[in-house]
């Protein structure tokens, strides 16, 4: 553990906001270090009890059925991503005059003198995807990391745990960067910005504030989506360390210090002698999986931060071929009678859901679920001249079919009219039936899952399931 702050924490109380990976973890850390900490939840299950009679045991408080008041004594609160800023334990927190941060906080504080500097990236849309990238890319490079944040391992575990490493490629979510006011990375992107989790921040300004946060003292490079000025006006307004750079990517060709595509190549003219003059090829289009343009747009952004790191344009290329996506993520299921099936599940909102459907033309469109009060129109006018046609499930499914009468009234629509979970299957029959040979049937729900599944995974498998049985309903 070296010479971290480790006697700063001992004997503080400390509470912890929620018993769940991210809870968990911090509280073991902090109990670690000597901190007196207590873990509050509002739940009170047979899962609940269980987790805290492991935490008891190893020395933490627990208190269940009660997510409200402020245990006395508190001198920091610890909060997990889901926590609304606006949760009474919060406001019983601010009226007792106590700090609240979250785990990404707590993970920066606790780096030793010699930890590893961090790469981050956020956005609506893209996190994971290009985190995962960036890793694969500096691991290609021979550099040792990690992709950690929103993703994977805990952060305060990866900073705490015995493994060394020279870099890390953190996803940060709008709702850690909120609770998290130290952190200084080395570089950082904001890949887009739409509008989502608003009901949790409260306006469109408070969500790209928090986003925003990720570009504060950044010492070499701040990485934003050119035809995103919203990204951009963040990196304007950042406070950053002296010498450090705006660098855009764009789908175009780049202007000086810009990543770009010129014929089919990912180009750097940020990173090379001269940049007025020379552009450094970095890879092909082809080299990128999926080769969707918001995935390309995906790996020019983590190829920037990786040569805002030093890493070698080789690396780029390979990090890139070996890269995988997660699943549900325009993930390639089957194809039927000459039509193919692709499940973007987690494209779980507007922006995502216009994305993926911009990648296939002519389309099939299945969507619906939950709108997070999101509105429908300007994803059907973008979409409208691919659509094959659209069956629609969910509960907020009748929000899609007004949009799709104002803006597409010649797409034909099917309203399965259902919310239980075999809808899938009937909406993967109707979905075939309008599609013609050549077509693309792409589940892009724009909406969440939880009306009918328990997740995005498990709508996700739900579609491909389905399509295993067209395909044997066909054979
Ligand atoms: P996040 O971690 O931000 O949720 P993911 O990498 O998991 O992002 O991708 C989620 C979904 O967002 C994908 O399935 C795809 O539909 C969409 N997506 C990915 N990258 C982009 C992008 N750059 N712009 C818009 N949509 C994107």
């Amino acid at each position: 553990m070296g010479s971290r702050q480790v006697t700063a924490w001992h004997g503080k109380n400390i509470t912890v906001a929620g018993l769940g990976v991210s809870g968990i973890s911090a509280a073991r850390a902090l109990a670690g270090l000597g901190a007196v900490v207590t873990v509050v939840d509002g739940g009170d299950s047979e899962g609940h009890r269980a987790r805290a009679a492991e935490l008891e045991a190893a020395g933490v408080r627990v208190r269940l059925a009660d997510a409200q008041t402020l245990p006395e004594g508190t001198d920091l609160v610890v909060t997990s991503p889901g926590w609304k800023p606006d949760s009474p334990l919060f406001a019983a927190a601010a009226a007792a005059g106590v700090d609240v941060v979250g785990d990404v906080e707590i993970a920066w504080l606790l780096r030793g003198p010699d930890a590893a500097p961090w790469l981050a990236i956020t956005g609506t849309n893209g996190k994971t995807t290009t985190t995962q990238m960036l890793a694969s890319i500096l691991k290609a490079a021979g550099l040792r990391t990690v992709a950690v944040g929103n993703i994977g391992t805990p952060i305060i575990d990866v900073v705490l745990g015995e493994e060394q490493y020279d870099v890390l490629a953190v996803e940060l979510s709008s709702y850690q960067l909120h609770w998290a006011p130290s952190v200084r990375p080395h570089s950082a992107a904001v890949l887009n910005l739409a509008p989502d989790h608003l009901d949790w921040h409260g306006s469109m300004e408070a969500y790209a504030a928090d986003k925003g946060r990720i570009y504060e003292g950044n010492t070499v490079a701040c990485v934003y989506n050119a035809s995103d000025k919203a990204t951009e006006d963040l990196v304007v307004d950042a406070d950053v360390e002296e010498g450090c750079r705006a660098i855009g990517f764009t789908l175009g060709a780049p202007g000086p210090s810009m990543f770009g595509v010129v014929d089919g190549i990912l180009v750097d003219r940020a990173f090379v002698d001269n940049r007025h003059k020379n552009a450094q090829e970095l890879a092909e289009v082809a080299d990128v999986n999926p080769p969707a343009p918001h995935n390309i747009a995906n790996a020019l952004a983590a190829a920037a931060l990786a040569r805002a790191f030093g890493v070698p344009p080789r690396a780029v290329r390979d990090g890139l071929r070996d890269f995988r996506p997660d699943a549900h993520r325009v993930s390639h299921v089957d194809e039927v009678g000459g039509v193919t099936y692709v499940d973007d599940s987690k494209a779980t909102n507007t922006h995502a859901a216009e994305a993926s459907l911009a990648a296939f033309e002519p389309v099939v469109w299945i969507a619906g679920g939950l709108a997070k009060g999101a509105t429908f129109d300007e994803l059907v006018q973008k979409a409208a001249k691919r659509l094959r046609g659209v069956v629609l499930i969910g509960a907020d499914r009748a929000l899609i079919a007004e949009a799709l009468a104002r803006h597409a009234p010649q797409v034909p629509v099917v309203d399965l009219g259902r919310t239980d979970t075999g809808a899938m299957l009937a909406a993967v029959r109707e979905a075939a039936r309008l599609a013609e040979p050549g077509d693309t049937v792409l589940l892009a729900p724009a909406c969440a899952s939880m009306d009918m599944f328990t997740n995005y995974g498990k709508r996700g498998d739900a579609f491909a399931d389905a399509v295993r049985e067209l395909a044997a309903e066909r054979a």
